[in-house]
Protein backbone atom coordinates (compact mmCIF):
# COMPACT_ATOMS: atom_id res chain seq x y z
CA UNK A 1 0.00 0.00 0.00
CA UNK A 2 3.02 2.53 1.28
CA UNK A 3 4.42 1.85 -2.68
CA UNK A 4 1.10 2.65 -4.92
CA UNK A 5 0.71 5.62 -2.72
CA UNK A 6 4.27 6.69 -3.09
CA UNK A 7 3.80 6.68 -6.85
CA UNK A 8 0.99 8.97 -6.80
CA UNK A 9 3.18 11.66 -4.63
CA UNK A 10 2.19 10.48 -1.25
CA UNK A 11 5.79 10.23 0.93
CA UNK A 12 5.62 7.26 4.00
CA UNK A 13 5.41 9.40 6.69
CA UNK A 14 2.24 11.36 5.41
CA UNK A 15 0.78 7.98 4.56
CA UNK A 16 1.54 6.74 8.36
CA UNK A 17 0.11 9.92 9.73
CA UNK A 18 -2.97 9.40 7.81
CA UNK A 19 -3.12 5.69 8.81
CA UNK A 20 -2.65 6.59 12.70
CA UNK A 21 -5.59 9.21 12.26
CA UNK A 22 -7.65 7.00 10.52
CA UNK A 23 -7.23 4.30 13.09
CA UNK A 24 -9.08 6.08 15.46
CA UNK A 25 -12.53 6.66 12.97
CA UNK A 26 -13.64 3.17 12.83
CA UNK A 27 -16.70 3.82 14.95
CA UNK A 28 -17.36 7.30 12.72
CA UNK A 29 -17.34 5.26 10.06
CA UNK A 30 -19.72 2.94 10.93
CA UNK A 31 -22.36 5.12 12.09
CA UNK A 32 -21.73 6.40 8.38
CA UNK A 33 -22.04 3.46 6.59
CA UNK A 34 -25.18 3.09 8.86
CA UNK A 35 -27.37 5.65 7.82
CA UNK A 36 -26.12 5.33 4.08
CA UNK A 37 -27.82 1.72 5.04
CA UNK A 38 -30.95 3.62 6.23
CA UNK A 39 -31.69 5.97 3.38
CA UNK A 40 -30.68 3.63 0.16
CA UNK A 41 -33.66 1.42 1.77
CA UNK A 42 -35.59 5.07 1.54
CA UNK A 43 -34.33 5.40 -1.96
CA UNK A 44 -34.87 2.15 -2.89
CA UNK A 45 -38.42 2.26 -1.33
CA UNK A 46 -39.57 4.64 -3.07
CA UNK A 47 -38.13 3.76 -6.45
CA UNK A 48 -40.02 0.51 -6.31
CA UNK A 49 -43.01 2.03 -4.98
CA UNK A 50 -42.93 4.03 -8.36
CA UNK A 51 -42.85 0.48 -10.19
CA UNK A 52 -39.02 2.08 -11.89
CA UNK A 53 -38.60 0.54 -14.96
CA UNK A 54 -36.86 0.53 -18.60
CA UNK A 55 -39.46 2.75 -20.16
CA UNK A 56 -38.58 5.64 -17.95
CA UNK A 57 -35.46 5.89 -19.06
CA UNK A 58 -36.00 7.07 -22.16
CA UNK A 59 -35.32 10.40 -24.16
CA UNK A 60 -37.36 12.94 -24.59
CA UNK A 61 -37.13 15.90 -26.82
CA UNK A 62 -39.04 19.33 -28.06
CA UNK A 63 -41.76 20.40 -25.97
CA UNK A 64 -41.53 16.88 -23.73
CA UNK A 65 -45.44 16.79 -23.61
CA UNK A 66 -46.25 12.99 -21.84
CA UNK A 67 -42.66 12.66 -20.64
CA UNK A 68 -43.45 9.84 -18.12
CA UNK A 69 -39.50 8.92 -16.98
CA UNK A 70 -39.49 12.40 -15.90
CA UNK A 71 -43.14 12.28 -14.33
CA UNK A 72 -42.16 9.52 -12.03
CA UNK A 73 -39.07 10.90 -11.15
CA UNK A 74 -40.24 13.39 -9.72
CA UNK A 75 -42.39 11.51 -7.91
CA UNK A 76 -39.95 8.97 -6.94
CA UNK A 77 -37.93 12.32 -5.71
CA UNK A 78 -41.41 13.33 -4.10
CA UNK A 79 -41.65 9.89 -1.83
CA UNK A 80 -37.91 10.14 -1.09
CA UNK A 81 -38.33 13.64 0.49
CA UNK A 82 -41.97 12.80 2.25
CA UNK A 83 -43.53 15.97 0.04
CA UNK A 84 -46.69 16.29 -2.30
CA UNK A 85 -45.04 17.13 -5.35
CA UNK A 86 -41.29 17.81 -6.68
CA UNK A 87 -39.70 19.15 -9.46
CA UNK A 88 -36.54 17.69 -10.80
CA UNK A 89 -35.25 19.25 -14.07
CA UNK A 90 -32.14 19.68 -16.42
CA UNK A 91 -33.47 22.85 -17.51
CA UNK A 92 -32.82 24.24 -13.46
CA UNK A 93 -28.69 25.24 -14.14
CA UNK A 94 -27.28 24.98 -10.88
CA UNK A 95 -28.41 25.58 -6.97
CA UNK A 96 -28.78 29.28 -7.50
CA UNK A 97 -31.25 29.16 -10.11
CA UNK A 98 -33.39 26.16 -8.09
CA UNK A 99 -33.06 28.92 -5.34
CA UNK A 100 -33.98 31.54 -7.68
CA UNK A 101 -37.04 29.60 -8.92
CA UNK A 102 -38.28 28.86 -5.06
CA UNK A 103 -38.29 32.33 -3.88
CA UNK A 104 -39.18 34.36 -7.34
CA UNK A 105 -41.87 32.23 -7.63
CA UNK A 106 -43.60 32.21 -4.08
CA UNK A 107 -42.60 35.89 -2.96
CA UNK A 108 -44.72 38.78 -4.77
CA UNK A 109 -44.43 42.81 -4.62
CA UNK A 110 -45.16 43.62 -1.54
CA UNK A 111 -43.80 40.80 0.36
CA UNK A 112 -41.10 39.96 2.85
CA UNK A 113 -38.17 37.44 2.41
CA UNK A 114 -36.98 36.49 6.26
CA UNK A 115 -32.98 34.61 6.47
CA UNK A 116 -33.25 33.84 10.75
CA UNK A 117 -29.49 32.42 10.41
CA UNK A 118 -28.12 35.33 9.03
CA UNK A 119 -26.82 35.92 5.73
CA UNK A 120 -27.44 33.39 3.43
CA UNK A 121 -24.79 31.35 1.13
CA UNK A 122 -23.13 34.32 -1.29
CA UNK A 123 -24.73 34.08 -4.90
CA UNK A 124 -28.10 34.49 -3.21
CA UNK A 125 -27.16 38.21 -2.06
CA UNK A 126 -28.11 39.08 -6.03
CA UNK A 127 -30.62 37.11 -6.08
CA UNK A 128 -32.15 38.95 -3.25
CA UNK A 129 -30.77 42.13 -3.83
CA UNK A 130 -28.49 42.33 -0.76
CA UNK A 131 -26.13 43.13 -3.54
CA UNK A 132 -27.72 45.04 -6.30
CA UNK A 133 -28.55 43.36 -9.17
CA UNK A 134 -30.64 43.64 -12.70
CA UNK A 135 -33.57 41.50 -12.20
CA UNK A 136 -32.67 40.65 -7.99
CA UNK A 137 -36.04 40.35 -5.45
CA UNK A 138 -35.44 43.85 -4.70
CA UNK A 139 -36.15 45.23 -8.06
CA UNK A 140 -39.32 43.41 -8.49
CA UNK A 141 -40.58 45.13 -5.10
CA UNK A 142 -39.44 42.03 -3.02
CA UNK A 143 -37.91 43.52 0.86
CA UNK A 144 -35.64 41.15 2.67
CA UNK A 145 -35.59 41.02 6.58
CA UNK A 146 -32.68 39.27 8.50
CA UNK A 147 -32.01 38.12 11.77
CA UNK A 148 -28.46 36.78 12.87
CA UNK A 149 -27.48 33.87 14.56
CA UNK A 150 -26.23 34.66 18.56
CA UNK A 151 -22.48 34.84 18.56
CA UNK A 152 -22.44 31.34 20.19
CA UNK A 153 -24.40 30.26 16.63
CA UNK A 154 -27.82 29.55 17.96
CA UNK A 155 -30.82 30.81 16.92
CA UNK A 156 -31.60 34.57 18.19
CA UNK A 157 -35.52 33.52 18.88
CA UNK A 158 -36.60 36.87 20.29
CA UNK A 159 -34.94 38.54 17.26
CA UNK A 160 -36.77 36.23 14.67
CA UNK A 161 -40.25 36.76 16.36
CA UNK A 162 -39.21 40.95 15.60
CA UNK A 163 -38.80 39.91 12.40
CA UNK A 164 -41.92 38.60 11.47
CA UNK A 165 -44.52 40.90 10.50
CA UNK A 166 -47.44 41.02 8.45
CA UNK A 167 -45.25 41.34 5.21
CA UNK A 168 -43.05 38.20 6.03
CA UNK A 169 -43.84 35.42 3.53
CA UNK A 170 -41.28 33.23 2.78
CA UNK A 171 -38.61 31.97 5.36
CA UNK A 172 -35.65 30.71 3.80
CA UNK A 173 -33.52 28.40 6.14
CA UNK A 174 -29.90 27.43 4.72
CA UNK A 175 -28.77 24.06 6.35
CA UNK A 176 -25.32 24.11 5.34
CA UNK A 177 -22.58 26.64 6.22
CA UNK A 178 -21.84 27.62 2.57
CA UNK A 179 -18.74 30.33 2.87
CA UNK A 180 -19.17 30.80 6.44
CA UNK A 181 -17.85 29.53 9.54
CA UNK A 182 -20.68 29.33 10.91
CA UNK A 183 -21.73 25.35 12.00
CA UNK A 184 -24.28 23.62 10.01
CA UNK A 185 -27.78 22.90 11.86
CA UNK A 186 -28.96 19.41 12.10
CA UNK A 187 -32.35 18.46 10.53
CA UNK A 188 -33.50 18.50 13.94
CA UNK A 189 -32.62 21.92 15.06
CA UNK A 190 -34.22 23.17 11.43
CA UNK A 191 -37.31 21.20 12.69
CA UNK A 192 -37.42 23.56 15.56
CA UNK A 193 -36.59 26.75 14.03
CA UNK A 194 -39.82 25.82 11.14
CA UNK A 195 -42.14 25.13 14.56
CA UNK A 196 -41.14 27.94 15.81
CA UNK A 197 -41.94 30.18 12.97
CA UNK A 198 -45.08 28.43 12.46
CA UNK A 199 -45.87 29.38 15.90
CA UNK A 200 -45.62 32.86 15.58
CA UNK A 201 -46.82 33.09 11.78
CA UNK A 202 -48.90 30.10 10.61
CA UNK A 203 -49.26 30.50 7.13
CA UNK A 204 -45.52 31.81 6.59
CA UNK A 205 -43.87 29.31 3.78
CA UNK A 206 -40.46 27.85 4.80
CA UNK A 207 -37.70 27.00 2.03
CA UNK A 208 -34.57 25.14 3.39
CA UNK A 209 -31.79 25.48 1.14
CA UNK A 210 -31.07 22.04 1.22
CA UNK A 211 -27.26 22.23 -0.57
CA UNK A 212 -25.35 19.49 0.54
CA UNK A 213 -27.55 17.88 3.77
CA UNK A 214 -29.33 15.32 1.50
CA UNK A 215 -29.22 11.98 2.84
CA UNK A 216 -26.17 13.10 5.55
CA UNK A 217 -29.08 12.48 8.24
CA UNK A 218 -32.14 10.16 7.93
CA UNK A 219 -34.42 12.56 7.87
CA UNK A 220 -34.82 15.72 5.48
CA UNK A 221 -35.96 19.10 6.49
CA UNK A 222 -39.44 18.40 4.92
CA UNK A 223 -39.84 15.31 7.66
CA UNK A 224 -40.27 18.50 9.82
CA UNK A 225 -42.34 20.77 8.54
CA UNK A 226 -40.70 22.90 5.36
CA UNK A 227 -42.43 23.87 2.69
CA UNK A 228 -39.62 23.26 -0.02
CA UNK A 229 -36.49 21.66 0.19
CA UNK A 230 -33.78 22.99 -2.74
CA UNK A 231 -30.99 21.84 -4.31
CA UNK A 232 -28.29 21.29 -6.93
CA UNK A 233 -27.76 17.75 -8.47
CA UNK A 234 -24.07 18.28 -9.06
CA UNK A 235 -23.89 18.15 -5.35
CA UNK A 236 -25.38 15.12 -3.25
CA UNK A 237 -29.02 13.67 -4.66
CA UNK A 238 -27.25 13.30 -8.29
CA UNK A 239 -24.82 10.76 -6.63
CA UNK A 240 -22.00 12.11 -9.35
CA UNK A 241 -23.83 10.84 -12.44
CA UNK A 242 -26.40 13.56 -13.03
CA UNK A 243 -24.62 16.03 -15.47
CA UNK A 244 -26.40 19.14 -14.53
CA UNK A 245 -29.60 20.21 -12.62
CA UNK A 246 -31.88 21.15 -9.50
CA UNK A 247 -34.92 20.07 -7.67
CA UNK A 248 -37.54 21.50 -5.68
CA UNK A 249 -39.22 19.56 -3.49
CA UNK A 250 -42.47 20.31 -1.16
CA UNK A 251 -46.17 20.90 -1.04
CA UNK A 252 -48.30 21.10 -4.44
CA UNK A 253 -49.10 24.71 -4.19
CA UNK A 254 -45.40 26.16 -3.82
CA UNK A 255 -44.11 23.47 -6.46
CA UNK A 256 -46.73 23.97 -8.72
CA UNK A 257 -46.04 27.84 -8.83
CA UNK A 258 -41.98 27.19 -9.11
CA UNK A 259 -42.80 24.55 -12.27
CA UNK A 260 -45.35 27.94 -13.31
CA UNK A 261 -42.04 30.56 -12.99
CA UNK A 262 -39.52 27.79 -14.54
CA UNK A 263 -41.17 27.30 -17.40
CA UNK A 264 -43.98 29.22 -17.86
CA UNK A 265 -47.86 30.44 -16.66
CA UNK A 266 -49.89 27.64 -17.71
CA UNK A 267 -46.89 25.47 -19.12
CA UNK A 268 -45.56 24.73 -15.67
CA UNK A 269 -44.45 20.94 -15.27
CA UNK A 270 -45.97 20.17 -18.73
CA UNK A 271 -43.02 20.94 -20.91
CA UNK A 272 -39.44 20.59 -20.42
CA UNK A 273 -38.00 17.76 -22.84
CA UNK A 274 -35.70 15.07 -20.67
CA UNK A 275 -32.83 15.03 -23.32
CA UNK A 276 -31.56 11.51 -22.32
CA UNK A 277 -30.79 12.20 -19.10
CA UNK A 278 -33.11 10.17 -16.96
CA UNK A 279 -30.68 7.33 -16.94
CA UNK A 280 -28.44 9.67 -15.13
CA UNK A 281 -30.84 11.38 -12.48
CA UNK A 282 -32.30 7.76 -11.77
CA UNK A 283 -29.15 5.85 -11.37
CA UNK A 284 -27.10 8.75 -9.62
CA UNK A 285 -30.27 9.21 -6.84
CA UNK A 286 -29.99 5.72 -5.94
CA UNK A 287 -25.83 5.55 -5.66
CA UNK A 288 -26.06 9.30 -3.63
CA UNK A 289 -26.79 8.16 0.06
CA UNK A 290 -23.07 5.43 -0.44
CA UNK A 291 -21.81 8.61 -2.58
CA UNK A 292 -22.20 11.10 0.41
CA UNK A 293 -21.49 8.36 3.35
CA UNK A 294 -17.36 8.71 1.40
CA UNK A 295 -17.78 12.29 1.21
CA UNK A 296 -18.64 12.27 4.79
CA UNK A 297 -15.71 9.37 6.00
CA UNK A 298 -13.63 12.52 4.17
CA UNK A 299 -14.99 15.20 5.71
CA UNK A 300 -14.24 13.17 8.91
CA UNK A 301 -10.69 12.18 8.16
CA UNK A 302 -9.54 15.60 6.96
CA UNK A 303 -11.25 17.02 10.35
CA UNK A 304 -9.04 15.00 12.27
CA UNK A 305 -5.80 15.41 10.28
CA UNK A 306 -6.24 18.83 10.54
CA UNK A 307 -7.35 19.75 13.64
CA UNK A 308 -3.96 17.37 15.43
CA UNK A 309 -1.71 19.33 13.18
CA UNK A 310 -3.20 22.59 15.49
CA UNK A 311 -5.78 23.90 12.45
CA UNK A 312 -9.21 25.19 13.37
CA UNK A 313 -12.06 22.51 11.46
CA UNK A 314 -15.40 22.95 11.22
CA UNK A 315 -17.06 20.81 12.64
CA UNK A 316 -14.17 19.70 14.67
CA UNK A 317 -12.69 16.02 14.30
CA UNK A 318 -15.44 14.74 17.18
CA UNK A 319 -18.49 16.49 15.85
CA UNK A 320 -21.72 15.14 13.93
CA UNK A 321 -22.14 15.79 10.64
CA UNK A 322 -24.96 17.66 8.94
CA UNK A 323 -23.76 18.54 5.70
CA UNK A 324 -20.65 16.98 3.76
CA UNK A 325 -18.51 19.91 4.11
CA UNK A 326 -15.37 20.51 6.44
CA UNK A 327 -14.14 24.46 6.68
CA UNK A 328 -10.39 24.44 7.57
CA UNK A 329 -8.97 27.36 8.60
CA UNK A 330 -5.70 27.43 7.12
CA UNK A 331 -4.53 31.09 7.87
CA UNK A 332 -2.99 32.11 5.06
CA UNK A 333 -3.38 32.28 0.95
CA UNK A 334 -0.01 30.22 0.74
CA UNK A 335 -1.83 27.75 3.07
CA UNK A 336 -5.14 27.35 0.94
CA UNK A 337 -3.07 27.26 -2.16
CA UNK A 338 -0.76 24.42 -1.08
CA UNK A 339 -4.57 22.67 0.74
CA UNK A 340 -5.80 23.30 -2.98
CA UNK A 341 -2.42 21.90 -5.05
CA UNK A 342 -2.88 18.80 -3.26
CA UNK A 343 -6.78 18.00 -4.25
CA UNK A 344 -6.35 18.59 -8.07
CA UNK A 345 -3.10 16.53 -8.10
CA UNK A 346 -5.08 13.43 -6.74
CA UNK A 347 -7.50 14.25 -9.24
CA UNK A 348 -8.68 11.97 -12.12
CA UNK A 349 -8.94 14.51 -14.24
CA UNK A 350 -7.41 17.63 -14.72
CA UNK A 351 -4.42 16.14 -11.84
CA UNK A 352 -1.84 18.30 -13.85
CA UNK A 353 -3.35 21.81 -13.48
CA UNK A 354 -2.57 24.21 -10.90
CA UNK A 355 -5.56 25.84 -8.87
CA UNK A 356 -5.36 29.61 -8.83
CA UNK A 357 -7.32 32.55 -6.63
CA UNK A 358 -9.85 33.70 -9.64
CA UNK A 359 -12.95 36.41 -9.68
CA UNK A 360 -15.81 34.26 -9.98
CA UNK A 361 -18.77 35.50 -11.13
CA UNK A 362 -21.18 35.68 -8.11
CA UNK A 363 -19.10 36.29 -5.66
CA UNK A 364 -17.44 39.38 -4.29
CA UNK A 365 -13.73 38.26 -3.59
CA UNK A 366 -10.91 36.03 -5.59
CA UNK A 367 -12.52 32.27 -5.07
CA UNK A 368 -9.59 29.22 -5.40
CA UNK A 369 -10.99 25.74 -6.54
CA UNK A 370 -9.74 22.88 -7.00
CA UNK A 371 -11.46 19.93 -8.69
CA UNK A 372 -10.94 17.57 -11.11
CA UNK A 373 -13.95 16.44 -12.03
CA UNK A 374 -15.76 14.57 -14.70
CA UNK A 375 -18.64 17.15 -14.22
CA UNK A 376 -17.91 20.84 -14.51
CA UNK A 377 -18.11 22.50 -11.09
CA UNK A 378 -19.47 19.24 -9.47
CA UNK A 379 -18.87 19.69 -5.96
CA UNK A 380 -20.13 15.95 -5.23
CA UNK A 381 -17.06 15.01 -7.02
CA UNK A 382 -13.94 15.90 -4.66
CA UNK A 383 -13.21 19.33 -4.44
CA UNK A 384 -11.92 22.36 -2.56
CA UNK A 385 -12.65 25.78 -2.96
CA UNK A 386 -12.91 29.13 -0.60
CA UNK A 387 -13.06 32.83 -0.85
CA UNK A 388 -9.44 34.49 -0.56
CA UNK A 389 -10.53 36.76 2.58
CA UNK A 390 -9.58 36.37 6.18
CA UNK A 391 -10.18 33.86 7.87
CA UNK A 392 -8.74 32.12 4.77
CA UNK A 393 -10.39 28.69 5.35
CA UNK A 394 -10.95 26.48 2.73
CA UNK A 395 -13.58 23.91 2.24
CA UNK A 396 -13.76 20.65 1.46
CA UNK A 397 -15.83 18.39 0.31
CA UNK A 398 -17.02 15.40 -1.92
CA UNK A 399 -15.35 12.12 -3.05
CA UNK A 400 -17.38 9.86 -5.11
CA UNK A 401 -15.55 7.33 -3.06
CA UNK A 402 -13.69 7.32 0.53
CA UNK A 403 -10.83 5.99 -1.26
CA UNK A 404 -10.20 9.44 -3.53
CA UNK A 405 -11.07 11.59 -0.52
CA UNK A 406 -8.50 9.54 1.47
CA UNK A 407 -6.09 10.62 -1.86
CA UNK A 408 -7.12 13.83 -1.47
CA UNK A 409 -6.75 14.77 1.90
CA UNK A 410 -3.08 12.75 2.22
CA UNK A 411 -2.29 14.78 -1.16
CA UNK A 412 -3.08 18.19 0.28
CA UNK A 413 -0.55 17.23 3.61
CA UNK A 414 1.86 16.38 1.31
CA UNK A 415 1.69 19.86 -0.61
CA UNK A 416 1.38 21.82 2.75
CA UNK A 417 4.47 19.40 3.94
CA UNK A 418 6.11 20.60 0.90
CA UNK A 419 5.33 23.83 1.15
CA UNK A 420 6.94 24.04 4.42
CA UNK A 421 3.79 25.24 6.28
CA UNK A 422 3.64 22.24 8.38
CA UNK A 423 5.50 19.60 9.95
CA UNK A 424 4.51 16.11 11.33
C1 LIG B 1 -23.84 25.22 -3.59
C2 LIG B 1 -24.80 25.98 -2.78
C3 LIG B 1 -25.77 26.78 -3.37
C4 LIG B 1 -25.96 26.91 -4.85
O1 LIG B 1 -24.82 26.97 -5.55
P1 LIG B 1 -24.67 26.62 -7.10
O2 LIG B 1 -23.21 26.73 -7.27
O3 LIG B 1 -25.44 27.63 -7.84
O4 LIG B 1 -25.19 25.25 -7.33
C5 LIG B 1 -26.64 27.44 -2.52
N1 LIG B 1 -26.55 27.32 -1.20
C6 LIG B 1 -25.64 26.56 -0.60
C7 LIG B 1 -25.61 26.46 0.89
C8 LIG B 1 -24.73 25.87 -1.37
O5 LIG B 1 -23.84 25.08 -0.78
Amino acid sequence: METIYEALGVSRAVYEYGETVLASLKDRFAAIDQNAEYNQCKVLSAMQKNRVNATHFAATTGYGYDDEGRQNLERVYADVFHTEAALVRPQITCGTHALTVALSANLLPGDELLSPVGAPYDTLEEVIGIRESKCSLKEYGVTYAQADLKADGTFDYDAIRAKINDRTKLITIQRSKGYATRPSFSVAQIGELIAFCKGVKPDVKIMVDNCYGEFVERLEPSDLGADMVVGSLIKNPGGGLAPVGGYICGTSECVERCAYRLSAPGLGQEVGANLGLMPAFYQGLFLSPTVVSGALKGAVFAANVYEKLGFACVPNASEDRHDIIQAVTLGSKEGMEAFCKGIQAAAPVDSYVTPEPWAMPGYDSDVIMAAGAFVQGSSIELSADGPIRPPYAIYFQGGLTWYHAKLGILMSLQKMVDAGLIQL
